[in-house]
């Protein structure tokens, strides 16, 4: 029998994965929630998992692994030095990423302390394609100033350019010429961005950022978090790319920069781990040495050996076409149906979450009452689903004057776990951001009333306003 192959009829991007196991969730009462809520200071991060519904916090270490993994686990070499599984994972990053050489870390903050301490002195300056929370903060701590050239279209939730992550190599230039390129280490570029809402950066950018960069003399460290989600978009969207594979874009990207750190707990489908990966040998002593210090043997950086294990075998599975489909897939499903229901989200619809809007979503809170803190408490508080905030409280303070950065984004993330949840699990995210919305004008914002002096967020206390 013989049928004619229609690859233009639509198919929906069901996940390639059924489920072998379930783990229960805990239903609460409006009354518990508030208790919660309240104890936890009206920070999501603050919160106990066993009182949240639908976790959507972050896509950071909750991915579901697949039988595969779960075998590789039981495989862990817990030699002190040389496991074997640190071979096969070393096997995997040259394999899949194509950098030389691989120093592990606990996470994706310790491959940034080392790479930070390396390559910055006292007085530099890091441009990058938007700040990530870790990544500016392990900068400044090493001495440098982290200056945004992203694309000033990434700053606008309303703007649909399909590369919001793309660098404004103006922007960049303005900087070569204040400070000089000796003082510019390296350029840090994401992909995707996070703080945009998950947005791309095109090859043809990263081409042009190559030939810059290369002609001056810097670096580019690939912050490789969520390369293969940013690969997706590229084939998507950019021309001459649909007919390659994922894996053959995320080669690309990565062999147009120098190093990179990466993650693991999100792209890489591994709860806990992370990399430095680089290309010169040189560079690569030094930071093979610094591991020692700070994260263990070069041979584990602060990973079980099963756990390299399991990172090796998510690599591979991370950069297959079906997968990246049917994740990017279910984000999309959940913006497309928010958007339907003309609710304020960061277009277009990013890699890893669905982010709201908070200043057009509570447009009477001003941003000093953290309308978007306040938005994540009230949606935890109608569901039980727990979102974070990506605003103001995020942003942290300015070094020098102290007084709050205001970012233009003041964004609520519904980030999604990988191979985790339904899409009935998405329906009832959508009913209760739309149940919120009704009720919008009764969030009147929050007090900041304990404020820690780093990364504010994950430990920052608040009062109700209302
Ligand atoms: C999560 C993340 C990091 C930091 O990695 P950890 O594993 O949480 O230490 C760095 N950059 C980006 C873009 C991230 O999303």
């Amino acid at each position: 029998m013989d049928l004619k192959v229609n690859t233009h009829r639509h198919r929906s991007w069901a996940e390639p994965w059924r489920v072998k196991m379930v783990e229960l969730l805990k239903m609460t009462t409006y009354e518990e929630r508030k208790k919660a809520l309240v104890e936890a200071g009206y920070n999501t991060f603050l919160l106990r998992s066993r009182d949240v519904y639908i976790d959507l916090l972050t896509d950071s270490g909750t991915s579901a692994m697949s039988d595969r993994q779960w075998a590789g686990m039981m495989l862990g070499d817990e030699a002190y030095a040389g496991s074997e599984n640190f071979y096969h994972l070393e096997e995997a990053v040259k394999k899949y990423y194509g950098y030389k050489y691989l120093v592990p870390t606990h996470q994706g903050r310790g491959a940034e302390h080392i790479i930070s301490k390396l390559l910055i002195k006292q007085g530099d300056h890091v441009p990058g394609n938007m700040y990530f929370t870790t990544t500016r903060l392990h900068q400044e701590l090493a001495g440098g100033t982290f200056h945004d050239i992203i694309i000033d279209e990434a700053h606008d939730p309303e703007n649909e350019h399909p590369f919001k992550g793309n660098v404004d190599l103006n922007k960049l230039d303005a900087l070569v010429k204040e400070y000089g390129a000796h003082r510019i280490p390296y350029v840090s570029i994401a992909t995707t961005v996070n703080m945009a809402g998950g947005q791309p950066i095109s090859l043809a950018n990263l081409r042009e950022l190559r030939e810059y960069t290369r002609k001056h003399g810097i670096l580019i460290i690939h912050d490789m978090t969520r390369v293969a989600e940013n690969a997706w978009f590229i084939k998507q969207r950019e021309e001459g790319y649909a007919g390659k594979s994922v894996a053959e874009i995320v080669r690309e990207i990565c062999d147009l920069t120098d190093g990179a750190t990466m993650s693991a707990k999100k792209d890489a489908l591994v709860n806990i781990g992370g990399f430095l990966a680089l290309n010169d040998p040189d560079l690569f002593d030094r930071a093979r040495n610094m591991v020692v210090v700070y994260e263990g043997l070069h041979t584990y950086g602060g990973m079980a050996g099963r756990d390299m294990e399991a990172m090796a075998i998510g690599i591979g599975e991370s950069v297959h076409d079906d997968h990246i489909r049917a994740r990017v897939g279910q984000v999309e499903y959940l913006g497309n149906r928010l958007l339907a229901h003309d609710i304020p989200i960061v277009k277009p619809v990013g890699s890893h979450g669905v982010f709201i809007d908070a200043k057009k979503f509570l447009p009477t809170v001003s941003q000093d009452k953290f309308p978007a803190q306040a938005l994540a408490a009230a949606i935890y508080l109608d569901s039980g689903i727990r979102t974070m905030e990506r605003g103001i409280v995020s942003a942290g303070r300015n070094k020098k004057t102290g007084d709050h950065n205001y970012p233009k984004l003041e964004l609520v993330r519904l980030t999604i776990p990988r191979r985790v949840y339904t899409q009935a699990h998405m329906d009832v995210v959508v009913e209760s951001i739309l149940e919120v919305y009704d009720q919008r004008s009764r969030i009147k914002g929050l007090k900041m009333v304990y404020e820690p002096k780093y990364l504010r967020f994950f430990q920052a206390r608040f009062d109700s306003l209302s």
